[in-house]
Order: structure tokens, then sequence, then C-alpha cells
């Protein structure tokens, strides 16, 4: 038994509102979380709770407080980059300009100032694509305090006969379960290689992000085999025998075997109805980088349609080589400034809460405030309010 010295340590938290992301009190007017070391042990209204709390109150004044947010897409290993990558011009001169940098290693110090970023807007998790830095971002992100996912990626046409060949010394995704496999996308990748990362993750029960349906350039390659970004990629990557699929990359994601409910779809921003029932029908979730869409120039995803099918919705920053910072609030915001229907508090929140929880398995430790999850949280910024319905 504990004796009552190695009792966790109380303390309140009060706020004006609380969001607390749990159906049967949503919010909590003049609310206040009580909380034991690092969890929720109860949520209710400031005026029950008071008298309960053993240690000090915070009073986080009239804001709403929110669960800690969760970026369910980021590239860490990306943020040396930052202002460097052609933007506004499409999606093949943003690849090229991003590959002829991508030699040059991330400096510590970018890093840094990107985990420093994902924590002063309130960040309690992020899913973080590493492709080539694991060794950098990996301990980096386990010092950090913010939880995370960190999928190693499968990229490239050369068929992968073991997956021993993709595992760097630095992750080892049996000692720890938030380490996953991500595939890069269609266009870059073996089909094979793309499905024995997805059976993996499977058999482990862990997410899988794909980069789907991102450009035009995708679609066109996909569909016809041409266009900007076939010919980039003919000199580099593409094998010399490459037949396109000739259908849609959420199609051809299906027919590989590639969605259900443990994907992860990445920006799907190239959509249209038949691709959203599929994605629907999958069960599969999907991360939206609004900003990132927008700073390449590769349009807008159907934010809409999904919705309105039912879709889980997630935000993600995408990297500081397409993005100009890593603050998932912002990334709402212009979500909410581009998007013409009304949408509530609590289904605009879901999106950096809620939704990545679940689709990370971390739900309800993570994505709210209900008794038993983790005491992380994040003071919604009035630019959200005033702008939900
Ligand atoms: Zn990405």
């Amino acid at each position: 038994m504990n004796s009552p010295d190695s009792e966790p340590h109380e303390r309140g938290l009060r706020c004006g509102r609380i969001l607390t992301m749990h159906k049967d009190r949503p919010l909590l007017e003049d609310g206040m979380l009580l909380i034991r070391g690092e969890r929720i042990a109860h949520a209710g209204s400031y005026r029950e709770l008071k008298k309960t709390c053993s240690g000090p109150i915070e009073d986080m004044g009239p804001g709403t407080l929110a669960p800690g947010l969760i970026n369910a897409h980021t590239h860490l290993e990306l943020s040396h980059l930052k202002g460097r990558t052609v933007q506004g011009q499409g999606f093949a001169p943003w690849v090229r300009s991003l590959v002829q940098l991508l030699p040059e290693e991330v400096n510590q110090a970018s890093l840094v100032g990107a985990v420093d970023e994902l924590k002063e807007c309130g960040t309690a998790c992020a899913v973080d694509i590493t492709g080539h830095s694991p060794e950098r971002v990996y301990p980096l992100l386990r010092e950090s305090g913010v939880d995370y996912l960190l999928c190693k990626e499968v990229l490239g046409f050369s068929p992968v006969k073991s997956l021993r060949e993709v595992w760097p010394r630095s992750l080892d995704p049996d000692r720890d379960s938030r380490i996953s496999l991500s595939g890069h996308a269609l266009y870059s990748t073996h089909p094979g290689n793309l499905q024995l990362g997805k059976t993996w993750a499977n058999g482990k029960k862990r997410p899988f992000p794909l980069h789907l349906a991102e450009s035009p350039e995708e679609v066109e390659l996909l569909t016809t085999g041409r266009g900007g970004l076939a010919d980039l990629l003919r000199a580099a990557l593409l094998p010399e025998d490459y037949v396109a699929p000739g259908i849609s990359p959420v199609q051809y994601a299906d027919q590989l075997g590639l969605l259900d409910k443990g994907t992860l779809a990445v920006h799907c921003v190239q959509v249209g109805d038949r691709d959203i029932r599929i994605l629907n029908e999958r069960r599969t979730s999907v991360c939206l980088c609004p900003r990132s869409n927008a700073a390449i120039g590769v349009g807008s995803a159907p934010c809409r349609a999904m919705r309105e099918a039912g879709i889980p919705l997630c935000l993600g920053t995408d990297s500081l080589a397409s993005n100009s910072d890593l603050d998932l609030w912002r990334e709402l915001v212009f979500l909410l400034e581009t998007e013409p229907d009304p949408i509530s508090l609590e289904e605009a929140v879901g999106m950096v809460t809620v939704n990545p929880a679940r689709i990370l398995g971390r739900y309800p430790e993570l994505g709210t405030l209900q008794p038993g999850a983790r005491a992380r949280t994040s003071l919604v910024p009035p630019e959200v309010v005033q702008r939900l319905a």
C-alpha cells in the first residue's frame, strides 16, 4: 500500500469553459479538472469540485480549455527547410526543390525549434514521419514530453523482400509500441512494399499513414502515366517499365488492399464522390493538411463532402518544408476560414483531439479530458471560437 507521502500530487485547473470531448458532458461551464499526478481524476463544475481538491487550484481565466492537441501529420526531419522550397507553383516544382535539398542533413537547432513549436500551441501528441533521419528525431521526441507515433517511411520501387531492410537500427518497433510504418505514396513506392508495410502494421494493430491523392499531378501520373510529376520521377525513381494503373489514387489504394480503419490517408485533396464512398466504406480516416496544400498549390480537399459522408477527419500541419509553423490551432483557423459551411466547436476541436486519438488507438487516454485521461490541455484561441457555428 502507498503511504500518504507517495500519493500522487493533486491539483486543480479551473477555466471559464472546459471542452471535455466526452459525450455525456462535453462542455463544462465554469469547469474544473481535478488532476492527480499525470491523470485527470474528476471533471466537473468548479462549484462541485473546489472543496474536494487538496492541492492548489490554477485559474486559467474565462477562455475555453480543450484536450491537448494531436498533430496527425508532421515530418520533423524537414524542419531545416523552412522557407527554402519552391511554393505556389504546384506539386512537381515543390518536389524537385525538396529533393535537391534532401542531402542536407537536419540540424539540431531546427529540430529543437520545431518541437518547441509543437509544445507552445499545446500539442500533446504528434504523428511524425521519418525517412532518413530517425536517429536524430527519435531521441528528441522521446525526451520532449510530446507523445508521438513515429512512422518509418517505406519509399522506393526496389522490391523489399523482408522488412528487416526497412527498419533502421535506431528504431525497435518491438520495444516501443509508438513506432509504426507509413507508406510514402502510390507514385513513389512499389505496391508490394506498401502492402508489406500495411500488413505489418495491421498485424501489430498500429496505424499506417499514407500520402494519398495530394496533387493533380499524382492523379495524372496514376491515370495516364504522364505529366510533370511523371517526368520528374522517371529520371530517378519510376522504373522504366512503369505502367500506370489507370485509376484514381483512392481506387488504386483500395485495389491494393491498403485502405481500412487502420490507415490514415493524408491530404486526400483530389478525391471525387466515388473515392469518398470508398474511403467511407473502408472506414479510413483522413488527415487534412490545408495550409500545406495551399502553400504548394495543389488545391483544397472537399472537406464538406467528406464531413457529410461521416469520414473521421484529422488535421496535420505537414512539415516546415510546406508550412510556416507547426501550430495546429492556426491550421484549424485556416480550415475554418476556407470552409463555407458552419462547423460546431465540438466538431472542429474533434479534428485535433478525439478523431486522431481514436485512429492512434489512444482514445480516451488522449483526445479527451475525462477521468482517467492524461492531464494534457490546450487553450482554444479566440480566433477559433469566433469562426465557429
Ligand atoms: Zn507529408
